[in-house]
């Protein structure tokens, strides 16, 4: 496969997500609600996980639900509290983008998420390719890894080389968890790839009781940052709640992983 712009052998890269470094050594946390529901709701997480440590706070606004008849999402106006929250907090936002006709309400927003579902959605992609925000690019559950890495280099092609990988499981014959977390995926990216990677084990998992342990493997094993979703009362949470962890259980993982961290790298 013709890999132009992605390049093994360089350096690996540093991505700026506003004041924030992921790569080449520095390690992030992205963590926060699968979905806003409510100003109150976004910025007693946001305060908690900051509170705790994490560097990024993450939002939906725009929800890609697998049922048209589940909560889509505050839309526009959950852009309009994840600008307001990060003027409160400091914290930088990333939040996920499914179509180009929305690019523009984005201009607030520091880090624009592809997810799974439009990880070859390439019109999607050439656009994001054009502006100069960080993307960070979910690997689809049905995708190889060659995959994930051309869908990187559409959004190089066309200019912008800002890009965060993130695996977050892929669909296997195993049932119990939502996906299979796919963790030799972080040290291969690595070897194919100078870009950051990231682990999501919230959506890799489905299921709250495992987050904390595949995070904590997901450091062990290079990743360059984790993407963990946090609510208060995860049983009515509109979105994801049986994976999402409490902020007590996040300010543990938390210190769990900077030992990691302080340990091996
Ligand atoms: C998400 O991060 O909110 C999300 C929908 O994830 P994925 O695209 O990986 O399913
Ligand atoms: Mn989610």
């Amino acid at each position: 496969m013709v890999t132009a712009n992605i390049n093994s052998n360089a350096d690996p890269k540093i991505i700026s997500v506003s004041n924030i470094k992921i790569g080449k050594g520095h390690f992030a946390v992205i963590a926060g609600p699968c979905t806003i529901e409510s100003e109150d709701q976004l910025f007693r997480i946001a305060y908690a996980v900051k509170n705790s440590g994490a560097n990024i706070l993450r939002g939906g606004a725009f929800k890609p639900r697998s049922s048209p008849y589940e909560f889509q999402g505050l839309k526009k106006e959950g852009l309009r509290l994840l600008s307001e929250v990060k003027k409160e907090t400091g914290l930088p936002v990333v939040t996920e983008i499914t179509n180009t006709h929305a690019l523009d309400l984005f201009s607030d927003i520091d880090l624009i998420q592809v997810g799974a579902r439009n990880m070859q959605n390439y019109d999607l992609l050439r656009e994001l390719g054009k502006t100069d925000k960080p993307i960070l690019l979910k690997r689809g559950f049905c995708n190889t890894l060659q995959e994930l890495l051309m869908s990187a280099e559409y959004i190089m092609q066309a200019g912008n080389e800002n890009i965060i990988l993130c695996e977050r499981g892929i669909r296997t014959y195993e049932n119990y968890t939502r996906n299979t977390l796919d963790l030799s995926a972080v040290p291969a990216l690595h070897m194919l790839s100078n870009l950051p990677v990231i682990v999501d084990p919230s959506h890799a998992t489905g299921n709250s009781a495992l987050v904390p342990s595949m995070a904590l493997a997901a450091t062990a094993c290079g990743a360059d940052g984790l993407m963990v979703e946090v609510h208060f009362d995860p049983a009515c949470a509109l979105c994801d709640g049986p994976q999402s962890i409490t902020p007590q259980t996040f300010d543990k993982l938390q210190k769990d992983v900077m030992k990691i961290r302080n340990t091996l790298f």
